[in-house]
């Protein structure tokens, strides 16, 4: 229950992964009250925004846990992981070798937290010179994870992620957002006419997978 308001708070703690330099701080800050309110946990090295979003179904906050860059250094200790209840794992689709490293943060993700939702994040689609092409993200398929373009510094496709996660969490597929969330004004912009060409590559099932568990072929 939110004592400010009396409305029914569903609250899920959300592990964001990926290589560094993918977006995630850029991505997580753009939301205003959790940038707002996020509190550091000094002992993990760990940043926690609270993102909450208005729905049909009462009030949903994910808190989001972001590293303070030791990603860079390798991967990340049990305690970013546990009690995780979902994910989100971000690449740079400018950089090749962060999707590279998609089955990696896949692997430490479900092996502390099994059977959670994950969303898949290529961020950074407004750069023109793009290097991982839409035909070339299948990871979530073989996965069964849900795949999203997003534009952390445009704010295009923020709240796609955290939809289709909240509709998982709370098992209820007609889980809507009813507000706008008030979010950083964008630094980018991103030509949707543009994306939307490229997503055409983004081919259906029919299309068979590349071998090999998890190794992705670029
Ligand atoms: P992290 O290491 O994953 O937390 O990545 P950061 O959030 O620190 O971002 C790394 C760099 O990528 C910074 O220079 C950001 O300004 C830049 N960046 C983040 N998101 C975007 C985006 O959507 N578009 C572009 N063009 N740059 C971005
Ligand atoms: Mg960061």
């Amino acid at each position: 229950m939110d004592p400010a308001t009396g409305e029914v708070v569903h609250t899920f703690k959300l592990v964001l992964v990926g290589d560094g330099g993918t977006g995630k701080t850029t991505f997580v800050k753009r939301h205003l009250t959790g940038e707002f309110e996020k509190k550091y946990i000094a002992t993990l090295g760990v940043e926690v925004h609270p993102l909450g979003f208005q729905t049909n179904l009462g009030k949903i906050q994910f808190d989001v846990w972001d590293t303070a860059g030791q990603e860079k250094f390798g991967g990340l200790r049990d305690g970013y992981y546990i009690g995780g209840q979902c994910g989100i794992i971000m690449f740079d689709v400018t950089s090749r070798i962060t999707y590279k490293n998609v089955p990696n943060w896949h692997r430490d993700l479900v092996r502390v937290c099994e059977n959670v939702p994950i969303v898949l994040c290529g961020n950074k689609v407004d750069v023109k010179e793009r290097k991982v092409k839409a035909k070339t993200i299948t990871f979530h398929r073989k996965k069964n994870l849900q795949y999203y373009d997003i534009s952390a510094k445009s704010n295009y496709n923020f709240e796609k992620p955290f939809l289709w996660l909240g509709r998982k969490c709370v098992d209820n597929a007609g889980m809507e957002f009813v507000a706008p969330v008030a979010l950083a004004p964008p630094t980018e912009s991103v030509d949707i006419a543009e994306l939307l060409e490229a997503n055409k590559e983004m081919r259906g099932t029919d299309v068979p997978l590349p071998d090999g568990e998890d190794d992705l072929d670029l």
